[in-house]
């Protein structure tokens, strides 16, 4: 399928759902050749795979690396590399989320949250600048939150990373900006994937209502997770942001926060 993507090439973490699914579907549809990674059933994953291929003609490769592990991480950039001949675009996407109180926080979810939603991107990063700047073209794009913004009870290692991943967002645009390389980062507000059904289940046994029923009041909530339009975004309306991103008329979009949250941080 013929798109302004064609001869482009996209490893995206954390595509193997939600909304990494959603970005490389959103790419692989302008023609992009993708490397999908994250977790999942083997055969689930193959599915999407070999799915994805047939559905917008483009190659599409799958990599497990583990993004808790600083060499998976590097392999599955270098695997990338071989199998597309290169990587234009990189989206750092794989991200978890826990909710605690800070002093009941389990530590080992804090050392997982830096792993994946911080560290992860860092060493992704660091190992396609040099073909991104040889080549004078390239696109990174970190999917953040509106925790990159503003913060919410309880979720201490969530906001953390999400600020943190923001800052280093600033920093790569700022080292790149006299290449044709962006960098920048998308701000969702609630999106309905694996990672916000867990909070939606929470909150539904915290009011005390079956779970469709408690939808709507969990949407009118006035904190943390505020969604003033009374629905929620779709994984389509934050793909179509990495499709500008990845744009020519991108360009100049360097080292932004590329809020999409119906209003959650206007207030
Ligand atoms: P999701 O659970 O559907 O997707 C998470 C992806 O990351 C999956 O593919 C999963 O397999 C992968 N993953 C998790 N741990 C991994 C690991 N150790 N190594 C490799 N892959 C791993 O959830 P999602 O909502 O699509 O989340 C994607 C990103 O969007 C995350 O960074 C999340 O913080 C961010 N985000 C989501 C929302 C929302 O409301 N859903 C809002 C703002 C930001």
């Amino acid at each position: 399928m013929a798109g302004f993507l064609d001869g482009r090439t996209a490893l995206i973490t954390g595509s193997t759902s939600g909304l990494g699914l959603g970005f490389a579907r959103a790419l692989a549809a302008e023609g992009c050749a993708i490397m999908l990674n994250g977790f999942g059933d083997t055969a689930e994953i193959e599915t999407t795979r070999s799915g994805l291929e047939s559905e917008f003609g483009v190659t599409v490769r799958y990599n497990g690396a583990d993004m808790r592990e600083p060499e998976q991480v590097v392999g599955m950039v270098e695997d990338a590399t071989a199998q597309l001949g290169k990587v234009d675009i990189l989206i750092n996407n794989a991200g978890m989320q826990h909710r605690d109180p800070t002093e009941g926080f389990p530590v080992d979810k804090w050392d997982d949250m830096l792993a994946i939603n911080l560290s992860a991107p860092f060493h992704a990063t660091r190992a396609v600048l040099p073909q991104m700047k040889a080549r004078d073209w390239g696109r990174i794009i970190n999917t953040a939150s509106t925790n990159a913004l503003v913060a919410s009870p309880n979720v201490v290692a969530y906001t953390a990373t999400k600020h943190g991943i923001l800052g280093m967002t600033k920093v790569v645009a700022l080292e790149t900006i006299e290449t044709g390389v962006t960098c920048n980062a998308i701000c969702p507000g609630t999106v309905r994937t694996n990672l916000s059904e867990h909070r939606i289940d929470t909150f539904a046994e915290e009011v005390g209502l079956p779970k469709e029923e408690a939808l709507a009041d969990y949407l009118a909530q006035k904190q943390p997770y505020h969604q003033p339009m009374g629905r929620f975004i779709t994984v389509e309306e934050i793909a179509a942001a990495a499709v500008y991103l990845c744009s020519d008329a991108g360009a100049a979009m360097r080292g932004a926060a590329f809020t999409i949250d119906g209003g959650w941080t206007a207030r």
